[in-house]
């Protein structure tokens, strides 16, 4: 060691000077905690007692320096004779720099750390509650209950929700956040001037996926089976609604494919989106549609699916026996063709109106009991009989898909259902077969860009469904 200093002295006071400075560096950095063991502490208090302590200790060292800074010190204080040394001044300013930078790296990583805590809202809970157990104020709690946001979202907090408060070193409010939904959340913090809240919104992304399903027992079923929401399904039966009978047309090993939007932010699923393309073949026919950017669906040639009668004036979804074409008459217990379709379901179940168009009857008799009939323009007329409830009456005009009234057991039956008839020009039709006036088709502007999607999207389904073929 003596040999050491007997050498630091020989070197140019310059040198020594760096040395000094560079020794005291290394000691300074040493003796600052690792990022990594900062990362595991849970409260900046460690922290800033962590930084606190690395300049007292850089004081320490200068007030009672290790044998190097000393020599150093007799030389010259280090404070009085930065300016004299050119290099050394750069030097110390660099090694001023690297502690300052070490310390910012520091400050950084306990902001990512910060004194987060989470309360849940219990049951009977109040914001105040909920604050008070925080430990805020009332004067935190009044402020912050007066922002617009905040009033807005986090006076209708429930139970099990979550709302994280940050604290400073000292203890004292520094934000509060609450997450409104999957996308939202609500910053509220504290600057200078009180309390300033925003709204930070997660990217949305949109993933497509492809889903498929042959039916065995009914459609919901396959469907659900398949991965389809409510709501998919839902929407999928109202695209060919126009097309197809849902409540009584389908058979088994009728199958369709569509491709579905899903909506992702940060990786967590969202909600579904649209049904972007479907294929639907029911009893050997083939059905398509491709959603345009107006939100409507076409087929794949670009006819619109919009028609002016639904198939059923009933969702599938209250209608038994599916697959039952042969299914007894209600009225007389025989298997009998008659002049209208019959739907079983429950009493109640709401009845829409096939097409647009003006209410010429709506009463009550014993044989049709409670009936509505609608004349949709000089060809179509349709009835719909046994009701329950009416809802429409004599001269009113309905839209399609309108609800006209509830299903029923009224007049001459023997249980619930609707007795729906079709009549173009005066001679009863299957409204199930019957064919329908063509829809328009996609306008002649549009044409080429819908065929550009159209093919796209069916050659998106025709692929998956090769490769379902191959792995099956
Ligand atoms: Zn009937």
């Amino acid at each position: 060691m003596a040999k050491l200093i007997t050498l630091f002295k020989l070197l140019p006071k310059a040198h020594q000077l760096a040395l000094t400075l560079l020794s005291l560096f290394t000691l300074v950095i040493l003796m600052l905690p690792s990022e990594d063991a900062l990362a595991s502490k849970q409260t900046p208090t460690n922290t800033k007692a962590n930084i606190d302590f690395t300049e007292d200790d850089l004081l320490f060292a200068r007030s009672n320096p290790s044998p190097l800074a000393l020599e150093a010190r007799q030389a010259d204080s280090v404070d009085a004779d930065m300016d004299t040394f050119g290099n050394q001044d750069l030097l110390l300013n660099s090694v001023q720099a690297q502690i300052r930078a070490k310390k910012q790296q520091l400050r950084a990583a306990d902001d990512d750390q910060k004194n987060v805590e989470y309360f849940e809202v219990v049951n009977g809970d109040t914001l105040g509650g909920l604050f008070s157990r925080a430990g805020l104020s009332a004067k935190d709690v009044f402020d912050i209950a007066n922002l617009p946001l905040a009033k807005k979202n986090l006076l209708k907090i429930i139970p099990g929700e979550e709302i994280a408060i940050t604290k400073s070193p000292e203890g004292e409010l520094s934000e509060v956040s609450y997450r409104i939904d999957k996308v939202s959340t609500l910053v509220i913090s504290k600057n200078d001037s009180g309390y300033v809240e925003k709204i930070n919104t997660k990217e949305i992304e949109i993933r497509s996926q492809y889903v498929s399903a042959k039916i065995k027992s009914n459609f919901w079923n396959a469907a659900a089976d398949a991965g389809l929401s409510a709501n998919h399904i839902m929407q999928l039966a109202n695209i060919f609604a126009w097309d197809v009978d849902f409540a009584l047309d389908l058979r088994r090993n009728d199958h369709f494919s569509l491709i579905v939007e899903q909506e992702f932010a940060d990786g967590e699923f969202l909600r579904n989106g649209n049904i972007l393309a479907a294929e639907f073949v029911n009893q050997g026919e083939r059905h398509t549609a491709v959603r345009y950017s107006d939100g409507e669906y076409y087929s794949e040639a670009g006819n619109s699916l919009r028609k002016a009668f639904l198939r059923s004036p009933v969702d599938f979804k209250y209608v038994s026996s599916n697959f039952n074409p042969r299914r007894l008459h209600p009225v007389t217990g025989q298997v009998k063709a008659h002049r209208g379709v019959d739907y079983v379901a429950a009493v109640g179940t709401p009845i829409k109106s096939a097409g647009r168009g003006k209410v010429i009857e709506a009463g009550y008799n014993q044989f049709n009991g409670n009936y509505v009939f609608i004349r949709h323009n000089g060809t179509y007329t349709t009835k719909y009989l046994h009701l329950t409830k009416r809802n429409v009456s004599r001269g009113d005009s309905v839209k399609q898909g309108q609800i006209i009234g509830t299903l029923g057991r009224t007049g001459r039956v023997t249980g619930a259902h609707l007795h729906y008839e079709f009549i173009v020009n005066g001679v009863h039709r299957n409204p199930r077969t019957v064919s329908l006036p063509k829809s328009d088709p996609i306008a002649r502007s549009e044409k080429q860009k819908f065929q550009r999607l159209s093919q796209d999207l069916m050659a998106k389904l025709k692929q998956n469904q090769q490769v379902q073929l191959a792995s099956n």
